[in-house]
């Protein structure tokens, strides 16, 4: 069975489109996308040649091999530009995924849709977003095992309109801060909670009046936070 987090993923696979699933692992996003009818055909990449064999042996065994092409590569270097219309990128650092998209850019082309699953640093991503034209068009966050995940779905923008995002926006995300479900205040309550202790700290350990990069991006950080749980 296919995790709650994979699922909700592989809900904004655009319908019979062939979408790349790029640190694939053992291949389940694409088989279950393919197996449930939500994608004509899928491509897995992967850098590391373990979890390559296993993607290859799930799809052999899923008799999947017509519709799904295992491929080893770094990032984006799996596919050719124009060759798929979705990428999803899911269960890795935003920092990691963002560097994947900027290194691949190329292969973009005639990309319509990304759907990202950052484990941290999603805010990394909604950066990228807006210095590369693709406006966020959905986010979810869930809970899971104890660990809350976000999905980010981003659409390439097809005109000269600029996509701008607020600080907040850009730090909790445009749709998550408004809906701010449960998942959403556990989270962010609990980073503030960490931030205070970090701030406390710093100040124990220094002069509460010494200025830093890192304390005044803290003390943003927390009114940001502040203001939008309230
Ligand atoms: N996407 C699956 C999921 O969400 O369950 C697997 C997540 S797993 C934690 C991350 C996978 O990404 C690993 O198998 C790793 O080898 C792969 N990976 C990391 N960097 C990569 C890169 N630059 N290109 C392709 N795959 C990469």
């Amino acid at each position: 069975k296919l995790s709650i987090r994979l699922e909700t993923v592989s809900k904004y696979i655009i319908k019979d489109s062939i979408f790349a699933d790029i640190g694939s692992d053992h291949a389940y996003l694409p088989c279950y996308a393919i197996n449930k009818g939500l994608a004509k055909a899928a491509i897995a990449g992967e850098i590391v040649d373990g979890p390559y064999q296993t993607a290859l042996q799930q799809v052999k065994e899923a008799k999947l091999e017509n519709k799904i092409s295992v491929r080893k590569g770094d990032g984006l270097e799996v596919i050719e530009a124009n060759e798929v219309d979705c990428i999803t990128i899911a269960g890795m650092g935003g920092g990691l995924i963002t560097s994947i998209l900027e290194k691949g850019a190329e292969r973009l082309e005639g990309v319509q849709r990304l759907i990202l699953q950052p484990n941290i640093g999603a805010h990394h991503i909604r950066n990228w977003c807006v210095q590369n034209n693709w406006e966020l068009i959905n986010e979810e966050i869930i809970e899971e095992d104890e660990k809350i995940y976000e999905i980010l779905v981003a659409s390439k923008i097809q005109t000269n309109e600029s996509y701008k995002l607020t600080d907040a926006s850009l730090l909790l995300g445009p749709f998550l801060m408004k809906e701010k479900n449960e998942a959403f205040k556990k989270k962010w309550t609990e980073e503030l909670k960490q931030w205070k202790n970090i701030l406390e700290k710093m100040n124990e350990a220094e002069d509460p009046d010494k200025i830093s990069e890192r304390k005044e991006q803290l003390k943003k950080n927390i009114m940001l936070v502040k203001e939008v749980l309230k």
